[in-house]
């Protein structure tokens, strides 16, 4: 039986993509899909970055829908914030962030897809954060033993760095856009090149525990 095969990447923003490499390591695996986690308000180059500030950017996203995936990172992904906010204060960031795709999408015409799917930056985020997210109705990737009460969630069992698992039913792989953590994109290239050619690749979403 073929093997599964998600791949999530933390990072993503219109000034942090690396859709070169994206784009090749597609055209090894043309099935390809992937999960890509952006912060909607990004601040992480100091500035803040939206993919309404980058419409050409969010265009490619809308014209390469069928194996690109946006998930939530956070909102700024200032370190620690989700370990502040209130359950009310993620609720309305959350809002604000279904917005802003609802926005691009009604009034440009431009369909990212976007799921209900959040990660905090560096997994940090207090039990608030759950509760908002249970009651608007996202999934969580996690990477410690703790279930979230009530949530769905995608927990990596592949850091993309490592030797390709042969032995899983179904991998769900985790890096980052950029090298950092020893897990980047490019730094890890030649062992995400490992992977056998004929898995079937799933969304992260597609393969929630
Ligand atoms: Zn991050």
């Amino acid at each position: 039986m073929k093997q599964i095969v998600a791949i999530d990447l933390h990072d993503f923003s219109p000034v942090n993509h690396n859709i070169e490499y994206l784009e090749d390591l597609r055209s090894h695996y043309p099935n390809l899909k992937i999960t890509l986690f952006m912060a909607p308000f990004d601040q992480q180059s100091g500035k803040m970055e939206s993919v309404l500030k980058h419409l050409k950017f969010a265009q490619y996203l809308s014209d390469n829908r069928d194996w690109i995936e946006i998930g939530i990172h956070g909102f700024t992904h200032q370190p620690e914030e989700m370990l502040r906010y209130t359950q009310e204060m993620v609720d309305k960031m959350l809002l604000a962030t279904e917005r802003l795709y609802k926005m691009l999408k009604d009034e440009k015409g431009i369909n990212i897809r976007v799921v209900k799917g959040f990660c905090a930056p560096f997994w940090l985020r207090n039990q608030e954060v759950d509760k908002a997210l249970k009651k608007r109705g996202y999934w969580i990737a996690i990477n410690d033993n703790v279930n979230p009460e009530g949530l769905p969630f995608y927990k990596y069992n592949w850091s993309i760095n490592e030797k390709f698992p042969t032995h899983l039913k179904i991998v769900r792989g985790h890096g980052h856009v950029q090298d950092v953590c020893g897990n980047g994109l490019v730094e890890s290239f030649t062992s995400i090149l490992d992977m056998p050619t004929d898995v079937e690749f799933k969304f992260a979403s597609e393969v929630l525990q």
